[in-house]
Protein backbone atom coordinates (compact mmCIF):
# COMPACT_ATOMS: atom_id res chain seq x y z
CA UNK A 1 0.00 0.00 0.00
CA UNK A 2 1.52 3.52 -0.70
CA UNK A 3 0.12 6.49 1.12
CA UNK A 4 0.91 10.01 1.56
CA UNK A 5 1.61 12.48 4.56
CA UNK A 6 0.80 16.82 4.00
CA UNK A 7 2.04 17.60 7.94
CA UNK A 8 5.33 18.67 6.97
CA UNK A 9 5.99 18.98 3.77
CA UNK A 10 4.99 15.67 1.32
CA UNK A 11 6.30 12.47 2.58
CA UNK A 12 5.44 9.24 0.70
CA UNK A 13 4.95 6.00 3.05
CA UNK A 14 4.72 2.24 1.47
CA UNK A 15 3.36 -0.57 3.51
CA UNK A 16 2.25 -4.61 3.83
CA UNK A 17 -0.75 -4.83 4.41
CA UNK A 18 -3.34 -7.56 4.24
CA UNK A 19 -6.73 -7.31 2.81
CA UNK A 20 -8.43 -8.41 5.80
CA UNK A 21 -6.38 -5.48 8.18
CA UNK A 22 -8.94 -3.07 7.53
CA UNK A 23 -9.43 -2.43 3.81
CA UNK A 24 -13.17 -1.42 3.43
CA UNK A 25 -14.84 -1.19 -0.22
CA UNK A 26 -16.67 2.30 0.42
CA UNK A 27 -18.12 2.50 -3.32
CA UNK A 28 -18.30 -0.38 -5.67
CA UNK A 29 -18.08 1.29 -9.41
CA UNK A 30 -19.76 -0.65 -12.30
CA UNK A 31 -16.61 -0.56 -14.64
CA UNK A 32 -17.46 0.48 -18.62
CA UNK A 33 -15.35 -2.75 -19.88
CA UNK A 34 -13.46 -5.41 -18.24
CA UNK A 35 -16.47 -6.42 -16.43
CA UNK A 36 -14.51 -9.07 -14.53
CA UNK A 37 -12.29 -5.90 -13.21
CA UNK A 38 -12.80 -4.98 -9.28
CA UNK A 39 -13.66 -0.91 -9.24
CA UNK A 40 -14.30 1.28 -6.47
CA UNK A 41 -13.20 3.18 -3.31
CA UNK A 42 -11.62 1.93 -0.61
CA UNK A 43 -11.25 3.08 2.51
CA UNK A 44 -8.42 1.77 4.69
CA UNK A 45 -8.57 2.44 8.57
CA UNK A 46 -5.58 -0.31 9.82
CA UNK A 47 -2.34 -0.20 12.36
CA UNK A 48 0.46 -1.04 10.73
CA UNK A 49 3.77 -2.47 12.73
CA UNK A 50 6.97 -0.36 11.81
CA UNK A 51 8.52 -3.35 10.82
CA UNK A 52 6.06 -3.61 7.91
CA UNK A 53 7.17 -0.37 6.61
CA UNK A 54 9.65 -0.79 3.22
CA UNK A 55 12.36 1.41 3.73
CA UNK A 56 12.65 3.72 0.82
CA UNK A 57 13.08 7.06 -0.57
CA UNK A 58 9.90 9.71 1.02
CA UNK A 59 10.64 12.72 0.03
CA UNK A 60 9.94 11.98 -3.63
CA UNK A 61 7.95 9.45 -6.21
CA UNK A 62 11.10 7.02 -6.98
CA UNK A 63 9.69 4.32 -5.15
CA UNK A 64 6.44 4.63 -6.97
CA UNK A 65 7.99 4.03 -10.11
CA UNK A 66 9.28 1.43 -9.21
CA UNK A 67 6.58 -0.22 -7.91
CA UNK A 68 4.87 0.74 -10.81
CA UNK A 69 7.06 0.28 -13.66
CA UNK A 70 6.48 -4.10 -13.72
CA UNK A 71 3.03 -3.81 -14.38
CA UNK A 72 3.56 -1.18 -16.69
CA UNK A 73 6.03 -3.10 -18.88
CA UNK A 74 3.71 -6.12 -18.94
CA UNK A 75 1.30 -4.27 -20.87
CA UNK A 76 3.88 -5.36 -23.69
CA UNK A 77 2.84 -9.13 -22.95
CA UNK A 78 -0.74 -8.64 -22.49
CA UNK A 79 -0.89 -6.86 -25.21
CA UNK A 80 0.31 -9.05 -27.65
CA UNK A 81 -2.37 -11.74 -26.29
CA UNK A 82 -5.28 -9.25 -26.69
CA UNK A 83 -3.78 -8.82 -30.65
CA UNK A 84 -3.09 -12.26 -31.45
CA UNK A 85 -6.49 -12.70 -30.66
CA UNK A 86 -7.92 -9.67 -32.42
CA UNK A 87 -6.07 -10.25 -35.16
CA UNK A 88 -7.33 -14.23 -35.73
CA UNK A 89 -10.67 -13.03 -35.08
CA UNK A 90 -10.56 -10.23 -37.44
CA UNK A 91 -9.25 -12.10 -40.26
CA UNK A 92 -11.98 -14.58 -39.86
CA UNK A 93 -14.68 -12.58 -39.96
CA UNK A 94 -13.40 -10.75 -42.78
CA UNK A 95 -13.21 -13.90 -44.75
CA UNK A 96 -16.39 -15.20 -44.27
CA UNK A 97 -18.95 -12.40 -43.80
CA UNK A 98 -20.15 -11.96 -47.72
CA UNK A 99 -20.49 -8.50 -49.67
CA UNK A 100 -22.35 -9.48 -52.79
CA UNK A 101 -20.54 -12.20 -54.39
CA UNK A 102 -17.23 -11.49 -52.39
CA UNK A 103 -15.76 -11.79 -49.19
CA UNK A 104 -15.21 -8.45 -46.71
CA UNK A 105 -11.61 -9.23 -47.41
CA UNK A 106 -11.84 -8.75 -50.81
CA UNK A 107 -12.49 -4.86 -49.91
CA UNK A 108 -9.08 -2.81 -50.25
CA UNK A 109 -9.86 -0.52 -47.52
CA UNK A 110 -11.17 -3.35 -45.45
CA UNK A 111 -7.14 -5.01 -46.01
CA UNK A 112 -5.55 -1.96 -45.10
CA UNK A 113 -8.14 -1.73 -41.67
CA UNK A 114 -6.57 -5.48 -41.56
CA UNK A 115 -3.10 -4.75 -41.86
CA UNK A 116 -3.29 -1.89 -39.31
CA UNK A 117 -4.05 -4.95 -36.64
CA UNK A 118 -1.60 -7.17 -38.13
CA UNK A 119 1.30 -5.02 -37.70
CA UNK A 120 0.23 -3.80 -34.40
CA UNK A 121 -0.09 -7.14 -33.32
CA UNK A 122 3.93 -7.58 -34.52
CA UNK A 123 4.93 -4.18 -32.66
CA UNK A 124 3.16 -6.14 -29.66
CA UNK A 125 5.36 -9.12 -30.34
CA UNK A 126 8.14 -7.33 -30.98
CA UNK A 127 7.44 -5.44 -27.84
CA UNK A 128 6.53 -8.74 -25.77
CA UNK A 129 9.88 -10.40 -27.02
CA UNK A 130 11.76 -7.22 -25.91
CA UNK A 131 10.54 -7.45 -21.83
CA UNK A 132 10.95 -11.20 -22.00
CA UNK A 133 14.73 -11.12 -23.34
CA UNK A 134 15.98 -7.50 -21.70
CA UNK A 135 13.88 -6.79 -18.63
CA UNK A 136 13.44 -8.60 -15.08
CA UNK A 137 10.11 -7.80 -13.73
CA UNK A 138 11.54 -8.91 -10.24
CA UNK A 139 14.83 -6.91 -9.78
CA UNK A 140 15.22 -2.88 -9.91
CA UNK A 141 14.03 -2.10 -13.09
CA UNK A 142 14.69 1.74 -12.38
CA UNK A 143 16.98 1.54 -15.62
CA UNK A 144 14.70 0.52 -17.83
CA UNK A 145 12.27 3.56 -17.33
CA UNK A 146 12.48 4.49 -20.83
CA UNK A 147 11.73 1.46 -22.34
CA UNK A 148 9.01 0.49 -20.00
CA UNK A 149 7.37 4.12 -20.38
CA UNK A 150 7.39 2.87 -24.51
CA UNK A 151 6.13 -0.39 -24.19
CA UNK A 152 3.47 0.25 -21.96
CA UNK A 153 2.16 3.24 -24.16
CA UNK A 154 2.80 1.90 -27.44
CA UNK A 155 0.78 -1.08 -26.36
CA UNK A 156 -2.06 -0.12 -24.85
CA UNK A 157 -2.45 2.78 -28.19
CA UNK A 158 -1.95 -0.41 -30.42
CA UNK A 159 -4.57 -2.31 -28.62
CA UNK A 160 -6.49 0.38 -28.44
CA UNK A 161 -6.43 1.22 -32.08
CA UNK A 162 -6.89 -2.30 -33.53
CA UNK A 163 -9.92 -2.62 -31.36
CA UNK A 164 -11.20 0.26 -33.55
CA UNK A 165 -10.01 -1.08 -37.06
CA UNK A 166 -11.76 -4.49 -35.55
CA UNK A 167 -15.46 -2.63 -34.46
CA UNK A 168 -15.63 -0.63 -38.08
CA UNK A 169 -15.05 -3.50 -39.97
CA UNK A 170 -17.03 -5.67 -37.91
CA UNK A 171 -20.46 -2.78 -39.14
CA UNK A 172 -23.51 -3.41 -37.17
CA UNK A 173 -22.88 -6.55 -36.38
CA UNK A 174 -19.79 -4.87 -33.88
CA UNK A 175 -22.22 -2.37 -31.97
CA UNK A 176 -23.55 -5.98 -30.61
CA UNK A 177 -22.99 -6.76 -27.09
CA UNK A 178 -23.21 -11.04 -27.01
CA UNK A 179 -22.93 -10.90 -31.34
CA UNK A 180 -22.68 -14.75 -32.43
CA UNK A 181 -20.32 -14.15 -34.86
CA UNK A 182 -17.93 -11.47 -33.35
CA UNK A 183 -16.21 -10.02 -29.85
CA UNK A 184 -15.59 -6.83 -31.13
CA UNK A 185 -17.94 -4.78 -28.71
CA UNK A 186 -16.59 -6.50 -26.14
CA UNK A 187 -12.90 -5.98 -27.12
CA UNK A 188 -13.75 -2.11 -27.81
CA UNK A 189 -14.73 -1.57 -24.29
CA UNK A 190 -12.18 -3.80 -22.45
CA UNK A 191 -9.74 -2.27 -24.32
CA UNK A 192 -10.48 1.42 -23.43
CA UNK A 193 -8.91 1.40 -19.89
CA UNK A 194 -5.56 -0.04 -20.83
CA UNK A 195 -4.49 3.66 -22.01
CA UNK A 196 -6.04 5.64 -19.23
CA UNK A 197 -4.95 3.37 -15.84
CA UNK A 198 -1.36 2.14 -14.78
CA UNK A 199 -0.64 6.16 -15.11
CA UNK A 200 -2.02 7.93 -18.76
CA UNK A 201 -0.14 7.16 -21.72
CA UNK A 202 -0.31 11.16 -21.71
CA UNK A 203 1.52 12.02 -18.67
CA UNK A 204 3.66 8.68 -19.22
CA UNK A 205 4.52 10.51 -22.80
CA UNK A 206 5.79 13.76 -21.10
CA UNK A 207 7.87 11.67 -18.80
CA UNK A 208 9.26 9.80 -21.20
CA UNK A 209 10.46 13.39 -22.55
CA UNK A 210 11.67 14.67 -19.41
CA UNK A 211 14.10 11.41 -18.93
CA UNK A 212 15.74 12.21 -22.44
CA UNK A 213 15.90 15.90 -21.75
CA UNK A 214 17.33 15.33 -18.29
CA UNK A 215 20.58 13.07 -19.87
CA UNK A 216 21.15 15.31 -23.02
CA UNK A 217 24.21 16.95 -21.45
CA UNK A 218 23.80 19.69 -23.48
CA UNK A 219 23.21 18.43 -26.79
CA UNK A 220 19.87 18.71 -28.73
CA UNK A 221 17.55 16.22 -28.21
CA UNK A 222 17.41 14.76 -31.25
CA UNK A 223 21.02 14.10 -31.20
CA UNK A 224 20.86 12.77 -27.76
CA UNK A 225 18.52 10.11 -29.44
CA UNK A 226 20.48 9.45 -32.51
CA UNK A 227 23.16 8.04 -29.85
CA UNK A 228 21.13 6.62 -27.22
CA UNK A 229 21.26 2.90 -27.22
CA UNK A 230 17.19 2.90 -27.74
CA UNK A 231 16.60 4.90 -30.20
CA UNK A 232 20.01 5.02 -32.16
CA UNK A 233 19.26 2.10 -33.85
CA UNK A 234 16.18 3.18 -35.69
CA UNK A 235 17.30 6.31 -36.34
CA UNK A 236 20.63 5.36 -38.27
CA UNK A 237 18.55 2.53 -39.77
CA UNK A 238 15.68 4.96 -41.25
CA UNK A 239 17.27 8.48 -41.33
CA UNK A 240 14.97 9.43 -39.03
CA UNK A 241 14.24 13.22 -39.06
CA UNK A 242 13.65 14.34 -35.39
CA UNK A 243 14.97 17.66 -35.86
CA UNK A 244 11.15 18.88 -35.01
CA UNK A 245 11.86 18.30 -31.07
CA UNK A 246 14.67 20.62 -31.30
CA UNK A 247 12.81 23.66 -30.12
CA UNK A 248 11.34 24.86 -26.96
CA UNK A 249 9.57 22.46 -25.64
CA UNK A 250 5.89 23.36 -24.01
CA UNK A 251 3.91 20.75 -21.73
CA UNK A 252 2.29 19.72 -25.09
CA UNK A 253 5.12 19.70 -26.72
CA UNK A 254 6.50 17.06 -24.42
CA UNK A 255 3.44 14.52 -24.39
CA UNK A 256 3.58 14.62 -28.36
CA UNK A 257 7.36 14.39 -28.32
CA UNK A 258 7.55 11.82 -25.81
CA UNK A 259 4.87 9.34 -28.29
CA UNK A 260 7.52 10.02 -31.01
CA UNK A 261 10.06 8.96 -28.72
CA UNK A 262 8.17 6.02 -28.01
CA UNK A 263 7.58 5.32 -31.65
CA UNK A 264 11.38 5.09 -32.29
CA UNK A 265 12.08 3.27 -29.43
CA UNK A 266 9.55 0.76 -31.32
CA UNK A 267 10.85 0.68 -34.32
CA UNK A 268 14.03 -0.35 -32.61
CA UNK A 269 12.77 -2.88 -30.68
CA UNK A 270 10.94 -4.00 -34.05
CA UNK A 271 14.18 -4.47 -35.86
CA UNK A 272 16.21 -6.32 -32.87
CA UNK A 273 12.87 -8.82 -32.95
CA UNK A 274 13.37 -9.85 -36.59
CA UNK A 275 17.33 -10.32 -36.31
CA UNK A 276 16.29 -12.57 -33.34
CA UNK A 277 13.68 -14.73 -34.35
CA UNK A 278 13.13 -17.25 -37.10
CA UNK A 279 10.76 -17.17 -40.08
CA UNK A 280 8.53 -14.29 -41.70
CA UNK A 281 9.45 -11.93 -38.71
CA UNK A 282 11.80 -9.25 -41.52
CA UNK A 283 9.33 -9.15 -43.49
CA UNK A 284 6.55 -8.38 -41.16
CA UNK A 285 8.83 -6.04 -39.33
CA UNK A 286 9.24 -3.78 -42.41
CA UNK A 287 5.38 -3.44 -42.84
CA UNK A 288 5.36 -2.67 -38.83
CA UNK A 289 7.91 -0.26 -39.27
CA UNK A 290 6.52 1.58 -42.12
CA UNK A 291 3.32 1.78 -40.48
CA UNK A 292 5.33 3.61 -36.62
CA UNK A 293 7.79 5.99 -39.46
CA UNK A 294 3.84 7.33 -40.72
CA UNK A 295 3.02 7.56 -36.68
CA UNK A 296 6.60 9.65 -35.99
CA UNK A 297 5.40 11.68 -39.18
CA UNK A 298 2.23 12.32 -37.47
CA UNK A 299 3.65 14.10 -34.62
CA UNK A 300 5.91 16.42 -36.52
CA UNK A 301 2.83 17.21 -38.61
CA UNK A 302 1.14 17.98 -34.63
CA UNK A 303 4.38 20.01 -33.93
CA UNK A 304 3.73 21.59 -37.14
CA UNK A 305 -0.30 22.56 -36.20
CA UNK A 306 1.15 24.07 -32.90
CA UNK A 307 3.56 26.43 -34.77
CA UNK A 308 -0.02 27.89 -35.85
CA UNK A 309 -0.87 28.66 -32.77
CA UNK A 310 -3.59 26.23 -32.02
CA UNK A 311 -3.74 26.67 -28.48
CA UNK A 312 -4.51 30.37 -27.95
CA UNK A 313 -2.80 31.63 -24.41
CA UNK A 314 -5.36 32.70 -21.93
CA UNK A 315 -8.00 30.40 -23.32
CA UNK A 316 -8.65 28.48 -20.20
CA UNK A 317 -8.19 29.12 -16.85
CA UNK A 318 -5.21 28.12 -15.33
CA UNK A 319 -2.91 27.08 -17.54
CA UNK A 320 -0.32 24.31 -16.41
CA UNK A 321 2.05 25.12 -18.95
CA UNK A 322 5.56 24.28 -17.65
CA UNK A 323 4.70 22.22 -15.17
CA UNK A 324 7.19 18.74 -14.37
CA UNK A 325 5.99 15.62 -13.89
CA UNK A 326 7.77 14.51 -10.06
CA UNK A 327 7.99 10.62 -10.64
CA UNK A 328 10.78 10.14 -13.34
CA UNK A 329 13.93 8.69 -12.07
CA UNK A 330 16.87 11.37 -11.33
CA UNK A 331 20.17 11.04 -13.29
CA UNK A 332 22.93 9.82 -11.67
CA UNK A 333 25.58 13.17 -10.84
CA UNK A 334 23.10 15.48 -12.72
CA UNK A 335 25.53 18.21 -14.29
CA UNK A 336 23.95 22.00 -15.20
CA UNK A 337 23.29 20.61 -18.72
CA UNK A 338 20.80 17.76 -17.04
CA UNK A 339 18.49 20.34 -15.34
CA UNK A 340 15.16 21.14 -17.45
CA UNK A 341 13.39 24.07 -18.76
CA UNK A 342 10.04 23.93 -20.26
CA UNK A 343 7.77 26.89 -21.31
CA UNK A 344 10.44 29.23 -20.25
CA UNK A 345 10.33 28.86 -16.73
CA UNK A 346 12.25 28.66 -14.26
CA UNK A 347 14.62 25.81 -14.32
CA UNK A 348 13.42 23.09 -12.25
CA UNK A 349 16.40 20.57 -10.68
CA UNK A 350 15.58 17.14 -9.58
C1 LIG B 1 -10.64 0.48 -13.98
C2 LIG B 1 -9.64 1.22 -13.19
C3 LIG B 1 -8.92 0.58 -12.20
C4 LIG B 1 -7.98 1.28 -11.43
N1 LIG B 1 -7.29 0.62 -10.50
C5 LIG B 1 -6.43 1.29 -9.70
C6 LIG B 1 -5.71 0.64 -8.66
O1 LIG B 1 -5.83 -0.56 -8.48
N2 LIG B 1 -4.88 1.38 -7.87
C7 LIG B 1 -4.72 2.70 -8.06
O2 LIG B 1 -3.97 3.34 -7.34
N3 LIG B 1 -5.38 3.35 -9.06
C8 LIG B 1 -6.22 2.68 -9.86
N4 LIG B 1 -6.90 3.34 -10.87
C9 LIG B 1 -6.68 4.76 -11.02
C10 LIG B 1 -5.84 5.08 -12.22
O3 LIG B 1 -4.49 4.75 -12.01
C11 LIG B 1 -6.03 6.54 -12.56
O4 LIG B 1 -7.37 6.71 -12.98
C12 LIG B 1 -5.07 6.98 -13.67
O5 LIG B 1 -3.74 6.97 -13.23
C13 LIG B 1 -5.40 8.40 -14.14
O6 LIG B 1 -5.47 9.27 -13.09
P1 LIG B 1 -6.78 10.15 -12.93
O7 LIG B 1 -7.98 9.29 -13.06
O8 LIG B 1 -6.62 10.94 -11.69
O9 LIG B 1 -6.79 11.08 -14.21
P2 LIG B 1 -6.26 12.57 -14.30
O10 LIG B 1 -4.91 12.68 -13.70
O11 LIG B 1 -7.35 13.49 -13.84
O12 LIG B 1 -6.10 12.69 -15.87
C14 LIG B 1 -7.25 12.72 -16.73
C15 LIG B 1 -6.81 13.06 -18.14
O13 LIG B 1 -6.21 14.34 -18.13
C16 LIG B 1 -5.19 14.40 -19.09
N5 LIG B 1 -3.90 14.60 -18.42
C17 LIG B 1 -3.58 14.48 -17.12
N6 LIG B 1 -2.26 14.74 -16.92
C18 LIG B 1 -1.76 15.04 -18.13
C19 LIG B 1 -0.47 15.43 -18.60
N7 LIG B 1 0.58 15.58 -17.80
N8 LIG B 1 -0.32 15.65 -19.92
C20 LIG B 1 -1.37 15.54 -20.77
N9 LIG B 1 -2.61 15.21 -20.38
C21 LIG B 1 -2.80 14.96 -19.10
C22 LIG B 1 -5.16 13.05 -19.79
O14 LIG B 1 -5.97 13.07 -20.94
C23 LIG B 1 -5.75 12.14 -18.74
O15 LIG B 1 -6.29 10.95 -19.30
C24 LIG B 1 -7.81 2.66 -11.66
C25 LIG B 1 -8.53 3.30 -12.66
C26 LIG B 1 -9.44 2.60 -13.42
C27 LIG B 1 -10.19 3.32 -14.50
Amino acid sequence: MSAKNDDNGRKYGYFILKQSEGFRAVETYHPFGMKVLDYGLNEIDAFVPKHRRIETENRNLGAMVEMLMPPRAMMAALGFGFLRRINREAHAYANTRQIGPAPLASIRFVRYRLKAIETSCTICEALDHHLRTRLNVKADMREFFPAVQALKTVATERMLGSAHHYQQLVGGEGYRCGSPTNIAAQAFLDTRVFTIFDGTNDLLSQQLSEYCLARRAGRSLSSFLASYPLTAPAITAYHLDLSFLDQELEQEHLVLGGRAIAYVIAISQVMRWAKEVQGDAPARARAAIEFLKVDINGIAGEFGLLAKGVLVEGETAGSVSGVLSRSIPVPTNPSPDEVITTGGQAPVAR
